[in-house]
């Protein structure tokens, strides 16, 4: 029996208080199961993050942890959102983990693919991506926007995995890589892709809602979306260089036609100077603020102090060790 395999299921709860009876019990179940095929050590744990919730989330978890000695509670001093509390919970986890699975507390994550999960992280992979094959219990605006979103941010150049949200298992080793990642804007699909490591997927079919309301409204969504692409790309600022100098070759276009008039004898006195001159400075204004842009476009990401490598393995001769 191997005892190393601590696994801690890592659960941010916000405002959770219907949905928690229900996940507390199948994550337990979860747990129980693996440990008496032997797959993880009886240390294994599910720590739930209270996201500064206002109703009575906390007292749930408080409750559970004195009964179910498999339940933890993290309580955080106030909201800080979804991706914030996720990452608090996986360093506090890590503490004492081998393993972690983040899951979302309404179980709309199939909690039987944790196993599957767990089984990839027995073969070898470090981290272990949660993908949803189907999507057809979201609402037809939430699947349409969902779509949306992973388009947008793999145009802007920000990789992350097709149809995978915070759904997933990360090593020991995966999640010390993610606490180098400094950065405050904080998306954690975009950045777990850039640690590497032996990766794998696991599909599984997305459900309702077990209870309660999504605490994503439209508002939330549309800035995680944006943050999401200002965090990891300066595509915007390229594209508007890009924009200043077409339309500074437009003018220049311009010009020549204009030119062309002129001579021909048909041309408007007055009106291609002027034209021609607005385009152009509109053009060579654009360019330069995109340039200046690039400039700080490197800033912001020096900033962030991402580290620039992370080591997989260091073979060594033997003698040498
Ligand atoms: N959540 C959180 N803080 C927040 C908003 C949400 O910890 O400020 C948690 C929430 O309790 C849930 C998870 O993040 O466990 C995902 O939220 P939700 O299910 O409402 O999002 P959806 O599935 O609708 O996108
Ligand atoms: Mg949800």
């Amino acid at each position: 029996m191997d005892l190393k395999n601590t696994l801690a299921i890592v659960v941010p709860c916000y405002n959770e208080e219907e949905a928690f009876p229900f996940s507390v019990k199948s994550l337990t179940e979860v747990l129980k199961g693996m440990i008496a095929s032997k797959k993880i050590s009886e240390k294994s744990f599910v720590l739930f993050v209270d996201d500064g919730s206002k109703d009575k989330t906390w007292q749930l978890i408080e409750e559970e942890t004195k009964v179910n000695p498999f339940a933890r509670g993290l309580k955080l001093s106030g909201n800080v959102g979804h991706q914030n509390a996720l990452l608090a919970g996986l360093l506090t986890a890590n503490e004492d983990s081998d393993i972690t699975v983040s899951i979302d507390a309404d179980l709309q994550d199939d909690v039987n693919a944790i196993e599957k999960m767990v089984d990839a992280y027995l073969n070898g992979a470090d981290i272990v991506y949660g993908v949803r094959s189907d999507r057809s219990s979201d609402s037809v605006f939430k699947r349409a926007t969902a779509q949306g979103f992973y388009k947008v941010m793999s145009a802007m150049g920000a990789k992350s995995v097709y149809n995978h949200a915070d759904f997933r298992l990360m090593s020991h080793r995966a999640v010390e890589a993610l606490s180098e990642y400094k950065e405050r804007n904080l998306f954690l699909r975009g950045i777990v892709p850039l640690i590497g490591f032996k990766t794998e997927k696991v599909y599984y079919e997305r459900s309702k809602r077990v209870a309660g309301e999504s605490k994503y409204p439209l508002k939330k969504m549309l800035k995680f979306a944006f943050d999401g692409i200002t965090s990891f790309s300066i595509k915007p600022i390229s594209l508007i260089t890009a924009l200043g100098i077409i339309i500074i070759i437009c003018s220049v276009a311009a010009l020549i036609y204009s030119l062309i008039s002129y001579f021909t004898g048909n041309a408007e006195p007055g009106w291609a100077s002027l034209i021609i001159s607005i385009w152009f400075l509109g053009g060579v204004q654009l360019a330069a603020i995109g340039l200046v842009g690039q400039y700080v476009g490197k800033i912001y990401v020096e900033s962030k102090e991402r580290p620039r490598f992370n080591i997989e393995k260091y073979a060594k001769h033997k003698e040498e060790e």
